[in-house]
Order: structure tokens, then C-alpha cells, then sequence
């Protein structure tokens, strides 16, 4: 063990050293790979000084996800207090199933779950959980809508014909979720939404009268706080109030931005999230916790035990139901996510943590100021977002993202909304500053103006 923490602590020194001269990684196209990677494994071992070689060349090649040279994704930069946490957990390893493998470990959970309840308003009947990743967090989500629509379904499996409505801005996990909970894809209405990207309430609606009319079931509103592209956020008051008329589950995926909670300026953006039945958050997004850490939190936890729970005489042999959170998961062996997240909040605060989800509105506006100051630059943005959206020139988004990855000179990508495609960089990062988004455009246009050839071609194209 010694060596390997030896061997850890140096690649990890020499690593960091080279992000912060480097912070985008060699590009290594995929066609390529084996031939410039020795990725290969073979019959016998190898000593620990060639082991240390291979394991240095191939993290030096990893793209850089944690560097101010990456925009790409929904998370970014590394809050080294997290980092702290999720270390422990893999040296700890505990499965979170039962209070005798992984003792206060169940308590660090419990009390980060009862603090966000506690947040959001909800009394001591609500209760959570944390799944890998907030594709699964929303997937319990949908499987509590399911059975409490018809409790019979559990056990006598899907026999009515069930719908579900999310946006047409939401992620795609509703759809593939759908079709694991035995809902089918086809029965995922995609409600439109308006000019901000928010689902449109009056569609939303009528969309629910017409499969009523039609002898449909509809068993869940998913709302989104924080869409994948524009990062928009859901009327949150007056779809739990056609939850409620209809008697329809609400769930809330806020797997991008639900950690506004913790800002008292932003939280306003999922006004009444107290009256949803569930709500997501990822803080491997927001809270910049390494990869994954997603909760679910639910009003009333009992749907969490009707879902989920399974009698296991093999593997519930002590303690209260309270502290095997096994009989609420939709996993059996469980990582320790909640740890890492836990590390960070003890450390910083509650006030520490607002300031992690205020600094990235912060570097938004910083980047929104300058796409709408600057004459060569067209914005899509909405305000009040952490995703700012613009295009270049003219450029064609995809082309332009496409080769500044292709040149190891920024990670970022671009999407669409309605008619319009466009680059699209997430201020996700709080521990980026503001010349860090500047260097983000400057960077971008002594790209675009060394390689004008280039791009006066695509332009013509
Ligand atoms: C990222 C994201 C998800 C999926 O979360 P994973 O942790 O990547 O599975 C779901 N919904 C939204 C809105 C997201 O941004």
C-alpha cells in the first residue's frame, strides 16, 4: 500500500504542476489511440517503476476536466476539500446498504440529506438518497410516479397505459428512463417551451386534458431546473399546481443547477420547490464535488420504501430500518458518495457553498457582459444563467468547438435551441476567475485569427 500512495502522490504533484502550465491535454484522435498508447495487457507484471511509466503517460494524455481550458461539459474544476472526502471513501470503502459495513458513514448521509430538507422546507416525514449520477437519481424519481399512481404495479408489473411530461429542453434521461420503468418512450409527451427555454405551463396542461380524454394514465410532471442548454428553469409554482389538480407526481431534475438552493440571490429561480414531490441535484455540477455525487430528496420517504426496499435476511441482520438506507436504494452494494460532498460542506459552510453557486452566476455575467459588448460576437443567452451561448463571427459552431479541441487549445461545445446552434460555455467552474473567462475569448479569437484560412472558408461553404 505504501508504494502505491508513494507512486499516487507523484503522478498526482507532476500532474497538477503540468495542468497549470498545460491545462488542455495532448489531443489524441480516437483512430489513434492504440498506436500512441500502450493500453495493452499481457500474461505477466510489470515492475512498479514501468508500471508508474505507462500510468504517467496515460494520465498526462487524459483530457484536462478540472483546468480553466475546459468548458465542455456541466462540470469542471476540482474543490480540493471534496476531493478530500472521495479520497477517504475509496480507502474506507463502505457499501452504504447497511449500518454494520459502513456505520457513521450512514449518519454522514442521513445528515446531509436532513440539511437539504431542511433547506427546501420539508418536515421529518421526507427522507433521501444518492444513486450514481443524476440519470439514476431521476430514474427513482419516475419509479416512485409510477408506484404511487398504482401501488399494484410493483408487484403486477405496467398494465395501464401510463404518460410522462417533461420539456422539450429536458434531458434525455426521461426518455430512456421511460423505457427501463416499462412507460415506453413513446408515452414521454415533449412539452414545448417558450422563448427562454422554460415548459410551457398552458401546453403542459393541455397536453394532460387530452391524454385524460384519450383513457391515459398520466403519472409524472418533470420539471427541470437548469436545462441542459440554455440553462433554463421551470415554472416550479404553477406546475405543482397542475400536479396537484390532476394529482400527478412532480419531480424536479435539478441535476445542473438545483444547487441554487444554497444561494439566497438564485434560489428564487425554483420558487415552491417545497410543494414537488422530488427533487434531484447533482452536486458533482454545481457544488464541483468529483464525479458522481447526485441526490434525490423526496417529501414523503415512505415512496422511497415502497419503491425500493426488498427483504434480504442474507444482508439486513442488525440495526433499525433508519440506518440501512439498502432498504430505500436502487442499488445493493453502494458507493460512499455523500462523504465527499459532506467533507466539502463541513469544511466551507453552508455560506461557503452559496458562495461556490454565486461565483459561477459571477463568471457568467462576466462572460455575457463581454459576448454582448463585443460587436463580432452574436448572444442566445437567457440571463441569469450559468450557460452563455453565442456565436463567433459567424462562424459555424460546431466547426469552430470541433478544431480548438482538434489544436488542444479549449474544451467547449455548442447545442441548439429552436433555430439557432451555437458554442455554448458553462461558467461551471467557481474555481475559475474572471481572467480566466477573458483568457476563454482571447484564446478563441488568436485561434480564429491564426487559422483565418481556415475559417473564411467554412464561412463561404
Ligand atoms: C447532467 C444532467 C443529468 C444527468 O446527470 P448524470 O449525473 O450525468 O447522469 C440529468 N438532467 C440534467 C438536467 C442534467 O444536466
Amino acid at each position: 500500500m505504501e508504494q502505491s500512495l508513494e507512486i499516487f502522490d507523484r503522478l498526482v504533484r507532476e500532474l497538477l504542476a503540468d495542468e497549470a502550465q498545460n491545462p488542455v491535454a495532448e489531443y489524441i484522435p480516437s483512430a489513434n489511440l492504440y498506436a500512441r498508447l500502450d493500453l495493452k495487457l499481457q500474461k505477466d507484471g510489470i515492475s512498479a517503476a514501468e508500471l508508474e511509466a505507462s500510468l504517467k503517460d496515460l494520465i498526462f494524455t487524459t483530457p484536462r476536466t478540472a483546468t480553466n481550458g475546459f468548458f465542455n461539459q456541466l462540470f469542471g474544476g476540482r474543490q480540493d476539500k471534496a476531493i478530500l472526502g472521495d479520497l477517504l471513501s475509496v480507502i474506507l470503502n463502505n457499501s452504504m446498504a447497511t449500518y454494520k459495513a459502513a456505520g457513521p458513514q450512514i449518519g454522514v448521509e442521513k445528515v446531509l440529506l436532513r440539511e437539504v430538507c431542511d433547506m427546501i422546507g420539508w418536515d421529518e416525514k421526507s427522507g433521501g438518497t444518492l444513486a450514481p449520477g443524476g440519470s439514476m437519481t431521476n430514474f427513482m424519481g419516475m419509479l416512485m410516479a409510477r408506484d404511487a399512481y398504482n401501488e399494484t404495479t410493483r408487484h403486477a408489473g405496467v398494465h395501464q397505459k401510463m404518460t410522462v411530461y417533461t420539456s422539450i429542453e429536458s434531458h434525455y434521461s426521461t426518455p430512456k428512463n421511460a423505457a427501463f420503468a416499462g412507460i415506453g418512450r413513446d408515452n414521454v409527451r415533449h412539452i414545448s417551451t417558450d422563448a427562454y427555454g422554460r415548459m410551457d405551463m398552458a401546453v403542459l396542461r393541455q397536453t394532460i386534458e387530452a391524454d385524460l380524454e384519450k383513457g391515459l394514465h398520466p403519472v409524472l410532471i418533470n420539471c427541470t431546473a437548469g436545462t441542459t442548454v440554455l440553462a433554463a428553469f421551470d415554472d416550479l409554482r404553477t406546475a405543482s399546481e397542475i400536479a396537484k389538480e390532476f394529482n400527478i407526481w412532480l419531480h424536479v431534475d435539478g441535476a445542473y443547477c438545483g444547487s441554487v438552493l444554497f444561494s439566497d440571490k438564485y434560489k428564487h429561480q425554483i420558487d415552491g420547490v417545497e410543494n414537488v414531490d422530488s427533487f434531484t441535484l447533482n452536486a458533482h455540477k454545481m457544488m464541483g464535488t468529483p464525479l458522481s455525487c447526485s441526490l434525490i430528496v423526496v417529501k414523503d420517504k415512505t415512496h422511497l420504501k415502497n419503491s425500493f426496499s426488498n427483504d434480504a435476511s442474507y444482508l439486513y441482520q442488525t440495526d433499525h430500518d433508519e440506518f440501512n438506507p439498502g432498504k430505500t436504494s436502487l442499488q445493493c452494494g453502494r458507493r460512499n458518495d455523500a462523504l465527499k460532498f459532506w467533507v466539502l460542506w463541513k469544511s466551507v459552510g453552508t455560506s461557503g457553498l452559496e458562495r461556490i453557486v454565486d461565483k459561477q452566476f459571477a463568471l457568467a455575467d462576466v462572460a455575457r457582459d463581454y459576448v454582448r459588448n463585443h460587436p463580432d460576437y452574436t448572444d442566445y443567452s437567457i440571463d441569469d444563467s450559468v450557460a452563455i451561448c453565442f456565436n463567433y463571427k459567424g462562424i459555424p459552431a460546431e466547426d469552430i468547438c470541433t478544431l480548438l479541441y482538434e489544436h488542444s487549445e479549449l474544451l467547449v461545445g455548442y447545442g441548439s435551441f429552436r433555430e439557432d446552434t451555437f458554442i455554448r460555455l458553462v461558467t461551471i467552474n467557481a474555481t475559475n476567475e474572471k481572467a480566466d473567462i477573458l483568457k476563454f475569448f482571447e484564446t478563441l479569437e488568436s485561434f480564429v485569427a491564426e487559422h483565418e484560412d481556415v475559417f473564411s472558408k467554412l464561412l463561404l461553404a
